[in-house]
């Protein structure tokens, strides 16, 4: 099973991701969460991103790229994945393409997260996340047990720094930019589906396996 979760910023790729991967068994490979722990540990790369991510910006190619032929060699990717923040350009998803082909496979479906742009600057500016195991949660729609606590592991949350308002009117405008040609991309290369992902976090679960034959 080889997936990549599609979306604007806020759709809820992670959200399900997270627990779908528990559940076939298969890593979760997001680029951002990957990039962020970089940041935490301070290293070179990590704030090298970091001057792009709390912009808005995108991360450059290379960079990105690099990261994910380190990722998908290791062990664990091998039987499968959801790769989720992946590809974000065209030229990153020719990239993927050519790094799967190395190792003998290719992707399954992509899988689109079709989401309003109202519902998006609702779930964006209410999201908070935690510090050690990037669990996203919703002030209103997802909320935690315990206010700023982490149901799944007791670590802090906080809001992120492109989660502020003008960092999220840039992600949006640099995905419907630098993005959203990816849909017309695998579309054309009959991979697409694409999946409402407005309502019940559980029912647009359903409909994922569903789409994925899971
Ligand atoms: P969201 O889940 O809100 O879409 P992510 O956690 O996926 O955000 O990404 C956060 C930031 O990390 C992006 O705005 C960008 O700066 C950087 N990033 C993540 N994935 C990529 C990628 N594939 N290419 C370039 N930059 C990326
Ligand atoms: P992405 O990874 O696509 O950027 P997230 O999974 O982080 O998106 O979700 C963005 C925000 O929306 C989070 O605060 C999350 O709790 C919330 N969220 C996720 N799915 C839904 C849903 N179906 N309805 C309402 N809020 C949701
Ligand atoms: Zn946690």
């Amino acid at each position: 099973m080889r997936l990549v979760f599609l979306g604007p910023p806020g759709a809820g790729k992670g959200t399900q991701a997270r627990e779908l991967a528990r559940e076939w068994g298969v890593p979760h490979l997001a680029t951002g969460d990957m990039l962020r722990e970089a940041a935490a540990t301070g290293s070179r790369l990590g704030l090298e991103a970091r001057r792009y991510m709390d912009q808005g910006a995108l991360v450059p190619d290379d960079v990105i790229v690099g990261l994910m032929r380190e990722r998908l060699a290791r062990p664990d990717a091998a039987r499968g994945f959801i790769v989720d923040g992946f590809p974000r350009t065209i030229a990153q998803a020719e990239a993927l393409a050519q790094l799967l082909k190395d190792h003998g496979q290719q992707l399954d479906v992509v899988i689109y997260f079709d989401v309003s742009e109202g519902e998006l600057l609702r779930r964006l500016t209410g999201r908070r996340v935690c510090r050690a195991c990037q669990t996203a949660y919703h002030l209103v729609f997802a909320p935690p047990t315990r206010p700023g606590v982490c149901d799944k592991c007791g670590g802090e949350l906080y809001q992120r720094e492109d989660d502020g308002e003008k960092p999220v009117r840039i992600r949006l405008d640099v995905y419907a930019r630098q993005t959203s040609p990816l849909l017309d991309y695998y579309r054309q290369r009959g991979l697409l589906a694409t999946v409402a992902g407005e309502g019940s976090i559980d029912v647009i679960r359903q409909a994922i396996r569903q789409t994925a034959g899971g």
